[in-house]
């Protein structure tokens, strides 16, 4: 009788968007006691697109944006798919780079003739040491505020400007948390960018408790450090950078339109990419797994 009713769970879940790719996963989702949501792409579409470019003093804004297309055209990630989309819409020049270098959750740099031009994180402009003008702090204090991703645009002259970049939370993310936490889960969110724009979209969510500015590598040490009282946690992402924190999880749950990396390391996918999916496999799994005992 298991693998019929398991074999019905799993028909159920295909009809509620769910795709069980360890049974496993779908028994241990009913003892979840914290859902950890990974923010872009995952509470958000992860379709980013420029809001505003700013220019330092002197300079054009055109000309900072086609510097951090050049350096960006061979990046995957999705702020550098929106940097080199936008270039390509004004019509401006990519120039041929070399000596790339990838920056994990810090973001990317390369040789553009004898200028090393990178396109940093806001964390990465402290770690370094730069300044950023007036101006520039203003108008990053400003998008950050509306819960907009800033990278900066550095040389070694000095920051040369930002780039401001929108996302759009899924709708369907506000009663995915509000319906977990009415079921008595604790829900978190983790998330590379900034402490700012974290606190902006988990304001919009009703998240109050929030893990900013974890580099691709500490994302799994999070995980760990939830379970270490025994805390049973699930982790819902889309990302490469997801993936470890996915596979040390109680429950891994990927995001339909997420990467194969994530997907591969998640034993529950989302079929549909939709949030509410979280809630209805610890439903599922309760019911289920309730028959069996
Ligand atoms: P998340 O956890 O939200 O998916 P990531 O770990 O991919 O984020 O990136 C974290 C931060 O690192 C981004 O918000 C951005 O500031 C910076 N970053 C990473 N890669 C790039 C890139 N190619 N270009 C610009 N910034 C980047
Ligand atoms: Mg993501």
């Amino acid at each position: 009788a298991i693998p019929l009713v398991a074999q019905l769970s799993t028909a159920i879940g295909a009809k509620n968007g769910l795709l069980v790719r360890s049974r496993s996963a779908l028994e241990d989702a009913r003892t979840v006691q914290v859902v950890l949501f990974d923010k872009t792409g995952t509470l958000t579409e992860g379709r980013q697109g420029v809001a505003q470019v700013t220019a330092a003093a002197g300079l054009e804004v055109d000309e900072v944006l086609a510097l951090a297309a050049s350096i960006e055209a061979k990046s995957e990630h999705p702020i550098a798919r929106a940097i080199v989309a936008e270039a390509k819409e004004r019509k401006l020049r990519i120039e041929r780079t070399t000596q790339f270098a990838n920056l994990a959750g810090r973001g990317a740099e390369a040789n553009l003739g004898d200028r090393r031009v990178t396109v940093a994180s806001q964390r990465l402009v402290t770690e370094r040491g730069l300044s950023i003008g007036v101006d520039l702090v203003h108008s990053t204090r400003a998008a950050t505020g509306e819960g907009k991703t800033v990278v900066f645009v550095v040389d070694e002259s000095g920051v040369l400007g930002s780039i401001a970049l929108a996302d759009v939370i899924r709708p369907e993310s506000v009663e995915a948390v509000s319906k977990l936490r009415k079921s008595g889960i604790r829900v978190a969110m983790l998330t590379g960018d900034s402490h700012a724009v974290a606190a902006f979209v988990a304001a919009k969510l009703g998240i109050t408790e929030i893990f900013a500015e974890v580099l691709p590598g500490q994302k799994a040490d999070v995980v760990k450090k939830l379970q270490s009282d025994g805390t049973r946690v699930a982790m819902v992402g889309d990302g490469v950078n997801d993936a470890p924190a996915l596979a040390q999880a109680d429950v891994g749950i990927a995001i339909g339109a997420g990467t194969d990396v994530a997907i591969e390391s998640a034993g529950i996918v989302l079929a549909s990419s939709d949030p509410r999916g979280v809630l209805a496999a610890i439903t599922l799994s309760r019911s289920t797994y309730r028959k069996m005992q």
